[in-house]
């Protein structure tokens, strides 16, 4: 961490006392090791390889969703780098259709200078793009901190690219932030492993500034008037928390934390569809008709592109591709 990052933290625990920092050993980056203390409640953080540690005595479920992803990292071996500093842009189906859908929103939005919040940055890798795409700070947050699934891999994007950003061990259901400390936030596939979206949605909305954005992002929405089926989810197996909701309740949920959500078709949908192949990557058979929304230049131009990205989202398996601004008005 670098000392500037104190202006913008909160007590977890006390939740308003700021934070002092005590450094034990510092490189020319940043602080690597010492503590951050709250002058009102007394309690203490870790600082350690940089990584500040504000999760304390995490709550067994957070435990048990730590567990869960290193059982799903399994043995790592030091051939994993190269992996990691080709993240997201990877050559197979899965990856293609995330790096698609990420590139193509941050691409539509103005980030120069922002200080950005990334939310479950996980392996940092979009922290690292965030910095690409122009943002002046950005903050990684995270449960885990291992390398090659958590905080841990910044390192190799710091030396292969010069740069930094902070690296914080916190809940996303509790921002340790000061209010409207963010120009932006961004969620690439991470939101949907909170246990409460609302509260998850309450938190990010808090510590955005009036007028900034909520990039959410290859999050995985479930059609509506289905029922939520983990049975053969991997994650849940492991013990970690998985959810799909459905548009209405992402929609919801931005909507009652004070954002106003704007739907976008996913970059990989649009793509498919170009290339006729929407069949593969949708789940729902209505495919002609959303072939036909998509390849109509009239839709766009229709006052309710909103409502019928709506139904969309609610007939088909889109991942999650939304712009939610933070009104000016109170939350
Ligand atoms: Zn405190």
């Amino acid at each position: 961490m670098r000392t500037d990052l104190l202006a913008l933290l909160i007590c977890p625990t006390c939740e308003n006392g700021r934070l002092e920092l005590v450094v034990t050993a510092r490189d020319t980056r940043e602080v690597r090791t010492g503590f951050v203390f709250c002058y009102h409640c007394q309690s203490t953080y870790p600082v350690a390889d940089g990584i500040v540690d504000l999760l304390g005595d995490p709550p067994a479920s957070i435990e048990q969703e730590q567990r869960g992803w290193l059982k799903l990292l399994g043995e790592t071996t030091p051939e994993l780098d190269a992996h990691m500093l080709q993240l997201p842009d990877l050559p197979d189906p899965h990856w293609l259709s995330q790096a698609t859908n990420f590139h193509a929103l941050l691409s539509h939005v103005k980030l120069a200078g922002a200080r950005v919040l990334d939310i479950g940055s996980g392996r940092t890798w979009s922290a690292r793009w965030l910095l690409r795409y122009g943002a002046g700070q950005v903050v990684a947050i995270d449960i885990l901190r291992e390398k090659y699934i958590g905080l841990a891999t910044a390192e190799l994007f710091f030396q292969a690219d010069d740069i930094y950003f902070e690296r914080i061990l916190c809940d996303m259901e509790h921002l340790p932030f000061a209010a409207e400390t963010f120009d932006a936030v961004l969620s690439t596939a991470s939101l949907h492993h909170a246990l409460d979206l609302g509260r998850v949605f309450n938190a990010l909305s808090r510590i955005l500034r009036p007028g900034g954005l909520a990039l959410i992002v290859n999050e995985p929405v479930r059609r509506c008037g289905t029922e939520q089926d983990l049975s053969n989810s991997p994650e849940v197996a492991v013990g970690i928390n998985e959810h799909t909701y459905t548009i209405l309740e992402w929609l919801a949920a931005a909507t009652k934390a004070g954002l106003r959500p704007q739907l976008h078709v996913p970059q990989s949908v649009k793509l498919a569809q170009q290339e006729g192949r929407l069949g593969e990557v949708l789940v729902s058979p209505r495919v002609n008709y959303l072939a036909q929304l998509l390849g109509s230049s009239v839709g766009k131009r229709l006052l309710n592109w909103q409502s019928l990205l709506v139904k969309t989202y609610c007939d088909y398996e889109l991942p999650l591709a939304m712009v939610a601004r933070k009104l000016d008005t109170a939350y």
